[in-house]
């Protein structure tokens, strides 16, 4: 065991602030990875204020971040996938039992027995898992992924998360040229979902609450903008759309969207506001439509992902921040103000030595 700096959170109402967590020396199959960026994903502040109590409990202190970039420094004897130099990136998810239905099947993301990458039990070191927000992370091979060379690494880390979150459910509901898909809520979710949309060959429409954005969601591939508070510009697409993916992060009326989608269409939910959301039943029974819910996607996925986003040339828009912002960035987040993803530069721990 050996420690490295990090940044954390005492208490759901504290700033994260400098802190020293252990990390584990290698077993055989372990990799380390010096943390190059760390994105900030919407629910790093969800579980930071505990705002998810009711199914995760957060334990403090919590070190968040699970959109990770990094360099090889060391690997296990045993290890093949990577050697030291190479470029490295972590999601959400460091460990599975490798047995289950859902692991056999390459859906990591469902194994019972998964070991997130923070706050989860950890069965090396005891207490709990701590994520990307420090300077060094030791994880089994496996859920280590390989990074194109070719991509912008500050803007490669929320591929990890907000990227495979938005390419698997799109993937998975076989969108491509000829679908009409919407993308509710332009966050660090949002226009990577966008994005993938555009290159998968889809019509797509941004829903939006925020009317700056207008703009940039052209720009980041959408072909037309709806702004969701305008009744009028919402109803002009009642029963249009093939798919919808809600990245919605607090609570909203998902009735909207769902009268929006044509017979058999399909409402996604990848966001995870703290309180249910409402259905009516009307909405679903007059067109066949149904609600499903996906989450983040397996190692395989994740890999196909990178590699398609390094063919294509996709990483998310990023404001790099210096860790010591962090505090004030998640303010920003929850006022919707960034553009579109905070990147921890994770550089900046260096001035944290003691
Ligand atoms: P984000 O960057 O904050 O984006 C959320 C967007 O939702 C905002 O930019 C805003 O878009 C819209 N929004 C926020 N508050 C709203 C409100 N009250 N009413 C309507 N729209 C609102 O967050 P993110 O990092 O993309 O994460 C989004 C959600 O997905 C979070 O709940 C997060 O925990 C969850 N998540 C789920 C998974 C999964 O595997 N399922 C993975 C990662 C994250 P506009 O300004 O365009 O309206
Ligand atoms: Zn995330």
């Amino acid at each position: 065991m050996y420690t490295a700096r990090a940044y954390a959170a005492a208490s759901p109402t504290a700033p994260l602030a400098s802190a020293t967590i252990p990390r584990r020396e290698l077993a055989e199959r372990d990799v380390q990875i010096e943390i190059l960026f760390c994105g900030i994903c919407h629910s790093d502040v969800h579980q930071v204020r505990n705002e998810w109590s009711s199914v995760m409990p957060t334990v403090y202190p919590i070190v968040p971040g699970h959109e990770i970039v990094g360099r090889v420094t060391k690997v296990g004897a045993a290890v093949t996938k990577l050697v030291p130099g190479d470029l490295a990136g972590v999601g959400c998810m460091v460990d599975s039992d490798r047995t289950c239905e859902s692991c056999q099947e390459g859906l990591e993301q469902f194994c019972p027995n998964l070991t997130l990458t923070f706050n989860s039990p950890d069965k090396h070191l005891g207490g709990v898992t701590y994520g990307g927000y420090s300077e060094r992370i030791v994880v089994d091979e496996h859920f280590v992924l390989r990074v194109p060379s070719n991509l912008e690494l500050a803007g490669v880390a929320p591929l990890m998360c907000a990227g495979i979150t938005t390419y698997s459910p799109m993937r998975h509901s076989g969108i491509t040229k000829g679908k009409k898909v919407g993308v509710v809520g332009l966050g660090g979710l949002g226009h990577m979902g966008v994005k993938f949309a555009r290159a998968f060959g889809a019509e797509v429409v941004v829903f939006t609450t925020s009317p700056g954005k207008r703009d940039d969601a052209l720009r980041l591939g959408a072909h037309e903008v709806v702004l969701s508070r305008n009744a009028d510009e919402m109803n002009k697409h009642t029963g249009s759309f093939d798919f919808i993916l809600d990245t919605v992060s607090a609570d909203h009326d998902i009735n909207a969207y769902l009268n929006l989608l044509r017979r058999d269409g399909t409402l996604t939910i990848v966001g995870v506001p703290p309180k249910p959301l409402g259905v009516a039943a009307f909405a679903l029974i007059a067109r066949r439509r149904s609600i499903s819910g996906s989450n983040i996607g397996g190692i395989a996925e994740t890999q196909e992902m990178l590699d398609f986003c390094g063919k294509h040339d996709i990483t998310a828009d990023v404001e790099v921040i210096p860790i010591q912002k962090v505090n004030e960035a998640y303010g920003r987040l929850l006022k919707s103000n960034v553009k579109y993803r905070f990147s921890i530069d994770m550089a900046s721990l260096e001035r944290e030595r003691a």
